[in-house]
């Protein structure tokens, strides 16, 4: 998507969909949260990360990916040469369901207009969507045993707009299920990949530039590693 704001009406929009979120009553997650955790990162990024949710710690500092799924986030990202500062990360609804439970179509539906205000302002080139749920919000079809560490392509319907789709599992799986986490990072070493094509095609973007010193190459998946 090639970039039609400025860094200055980016941060601005993205301030006021915080501004908004932390009032907002549109769905029954309102009633439960402690605070809306609206994302955070660069206004200029051009790669967005998409969880589902804000969980307990989340609620709890205002901030996303705050906890060990987090960390493990933070680590991929050092993996192919990225800091949360250069990227942003949000989560398709913005209040913590209770008890961590998945969010419900309604509540992700309530909460799509601030998803799209951000993704709008931010027009990034990379949307990575973390987990199944967050894909479902711009790829409802899709399996994500079948699509991620990949492009996705769709030819209409996407919320994306003219951003690139690129599935991840969520930290939080790997975490769960540690045959997960070697895919998870083979995964980041392709969404790598693919970023250092973009930068070659003449992007421009600083967030995309071409980095070396990491691996671009997917490695061999070990035998009975989860897929
Ligand atoms: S989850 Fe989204 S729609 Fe629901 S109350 Fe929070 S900000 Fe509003």
């Amino acid at each position: 998507m090639e970039r039609t704001t400025t860094p200055n009406r980016a941060a601005l929009e993205l301030a006021s969909v915080a501004r908004d979120a932390s009032t907002c009553t549109a769905c029954g997650l309102s009633e439960t949260r402690t605070q809306a955790v609206p994302g955070e990162g660069s206004p200029t990024a051009a790669l967005v990360f998409v969880g589902e949710a804000p969980g307990a710690r989340e609620d709890l500092a205002g901030r996303p990916f705050v906890g060990a799924s987090g960390r493990l986030l933070d680590d991929l990202l050092a993996s192919i040469g990225l800091r949360r500062e250069e990227v942003f990360v949000l989560n398709t609804v913005k209040c913590r369901p209770p008890e961590n439970r998945n969010p419900q179509r309604s509540e992700t539906a309530a909460c799509a207009p601030f998803l799209t205000r951000q993704l709008q302002a931010l027009q990034p080139r990379v949307i990575a969507t973390l987990g199944k749920h967050a894909l479902a919000v711009f790829a409802p079809n899709a399996k994500i045993a079948e699509v991620h560490g990949r492009p996705y392509t769709q030819t209409e319907g996407g919320q994306q707009g003219g951003a690139v789709l690129f599935p991840l599992y969520h930290p939080a799986a790997a975490l769960h299920n540690g045959s997960l986490r070697p895919t998870l990072e083979r995964d980041m070493a392709a969404l790598r990949e693919h970023l250092n094509a973009d930068a070659r095609e003449g992007a421009g973007e600083a967030t995309l530039r071409e980095v070396d010193s990491v691996p671009t190459r997917p490695r061999p998946r070990t035998q009975g590693e989860a897929e």
